[in-house]
Order: C-alpha cells, then structure tokens, then sequence
C-alpha cells in the first residue's frame, strides 16, 4: 500500500513545485475548460505561468477538432496567449505518427470526423472513409481500396455499420496497420448525459477484428515524445495537471513527470485515494502526486 499520493496542494508548498518545473502539460477538458465553459481562472493561470517564463502545452485526447480549430476554441474562451505548437491532441499525434514513425505508405481508412481528417491532410498522409454510400447499400456494393495501407480509428458521431464492416475487412491482411487516436472510454456532457468515446469504438473494431490497436493517446507516452523531441523538455522539471486517473495521471507517470489530479472533471478525490490505497500495481501508476480542487488554485502561487 503506497502511504504517499494525493497530497493536497496549497500556498508555499504549490509555490515551491511550480519554481522546480519549467513545463507545464495541461489536459484540455475538465481541467481548463468543461465543453464550451473556460475553468474559472484558467486563462489566467496559463498566462502567468507563460510570463513567468513557463512551457506550456495542451495534452487532450479530444480528436474532434483539428489545431486550428482548437486555437479558435482558446481565443473563444478567453485565452488569449496561446499557439498552435502548444496544442498536441490526438488526432494531430496520430498523423505525426502516421508519417513519421509508421511512415505509412499508401492511404489510411479512417473511422473519424473532421479533427483526424484536417490533421491527416495536413501532414500529408492520404485518408480515405468518408465517400457518401449508395442509400442501402451491404458489404458486398463498397469496392476496397488495395492502396488502403493502415487504418485508424477515433471519434466518429456518424459512425455505422457499413464503416465498422469496411474497417474490418481492411485488418483481414495482417500488413495493414491498425491505429486508435485514444481509448477514451465515455465523456461527461451536461444535464448528467454521456457520450461514447474513441475508446468505446476502438473496442468494436477490435472485437470484429480479432486485433489490438496500437493507442496514440494518453496513457501512451507518444504526446509526450512530441512535445520532448521538439522542445527538449526534461520530465524531471515537467508537472502534467489532469482530471481523468486513468489516462492523464498514468499518462504522467508513464512519462517520468509529476502529476496533478484537478476536481473540475471526471475523477475523484475518493477514487484516488481508492487507487492509493489499493495493493494491484497498475492501480498505484494511476495515483496523483498531488490534488487541487480546481487550476484555479495556482493563482496565488503565481504572484510576484
Ligand atoms: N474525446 C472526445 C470526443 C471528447 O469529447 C473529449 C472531451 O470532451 C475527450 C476526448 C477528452 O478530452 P481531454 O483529453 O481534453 O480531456
Ligand atoms: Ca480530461
């Protein structure tokens, strides 16, 4: 049982980590916004930490948008001093990979919206997947694709079933590469709904595929060697602030870095006290170092 974990961040002691890090990774939803709502007092914070002479990017798992439109979604809330080469999600990790690492040769088939199709064509990798169908049509009327090299999937609001079929006759051949933005089970929406994540599609496709996908998204660490290769960031002066145990504090963790758990989105103080308390190993790599209530409370550690 880990005795240590979960300490509660405040005054000096904030002061204290916030002079040890240079870098600071932010998680987008439930940490400086919910939905289309800034946290109270975020745009404040990334300023101060940015003129203290602070890093900071944004990590999120969100693959809906492209960067651009990210960069739109800030100055809308009320950020005012933020960059595109501050913002890594998923769907732009996903084309980085694609052409860099996989250097995929040929098309991709895509179950996704406009976040992974903008990122893809941006960096040059050919996607295919969103080719109106004949109304009706089966499995047997959609031609394949034999230049279709790798598929991946994310969020996609206009999933169906001819797609998931094509998809997996595309992973028949054990050559085609197989790719998820996240496995971001669920998201909160308000007035208590939900909303299936990329996660929850990734697990069909690998159902009927009978293969694992390789995941770009947190947990993974392959944000974090974006942001290191490009930026030469040390881990040992980066904190990663999150909302959600299992992606973005095992995100940190993974990556070498300390972690905030904020209670502004989808974890609890009680599950990661839960988590600290437990004996299973995998459930102590989803820990925080530290807690706040909200980003909100850096504020005074921000002073001059
Ligand atoms: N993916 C989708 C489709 C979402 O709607 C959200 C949150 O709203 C996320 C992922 C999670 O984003 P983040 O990693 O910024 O919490
Ligand atoms: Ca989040």
């Amino acid at each position: 049982v880990r005795s240590h974990g979960c300490l509660r961040l405040l005054g000096t002691h904030l002061k204290d980590l916030l002079y040890t890090k240079h870098c600071v990774l932010f998680d987008c939803d439930g940490v400086i916004w919910n939905g289309e709502k800034a946290v109270v007092g975020a745009p404040e914070v990334v300023s101060l930490l940015k003129k203290r002479g602070k890093s900071v990017f944004f990590v999120t798992n969100n693959c809906t948008r492209p960067r651009d439109g990210y960069l739109q979604k800030f100055s809308r809330l009320g950020f005012s001093d933020v960059v595109q080469s501050d913002i890594l999600s998923s769907a732009y990790c996903s084309a980085v990979y694609l052409r860099d690492v996989a250097k995929v040769q040929g098309k991709v088939y895509v179950i996704g919206g406009d976040g992974v199709y903008t990122e893809l064509h941006e960096a040059g990798v050919p996607a295919v997947g969103r080719e109106p169908e004949i109304p009706g049509a089966t499995i047997y009327d959609c031609p394949l694709d034999s230049d279709v090299k790798a598929v991946l999937v994310g969020y996609d609001d206009k999933l169906n079933f001819l797609k998931l079929a094509k998809a997996c006759c595309y992973l028949r051949d054990p050559d085609c590469l197989f790719l998820a933005t996240d496995r971001d089970p669920w998201h909160p929406l308000p007035r208590g709904r939900v909303s299936p994540g990329s996660g929850s599609l990734a697990a069909a496709l690998e159902t009927a595929a009978g293969r694992r996908a390789t995941v770009v998204g947190k947990p993974g660490r392959f944000m974090f060697d974006c942001i290191a290769g490009r930026f030469g960031v040390d881990p040992a002066r980066t904190v990663m602030v999150g909302d959600r145990l299992e992606t973005d504090i095992l995100f940190g963790r993974t990556c070498g870095v300390d972690t905030v758990l904020t209670l502004t989105g989808v974890s609890t103080l009680e599950q990661a006290q839960g988590y600290r308390d437990s004996p299973a190993s995998e459930e102590a790599a989803c820990v925080p170092d530290y807690v706040v209530d909200t980003v909100a409370d850096f504020l005074p550690a921000l002073d001059e």
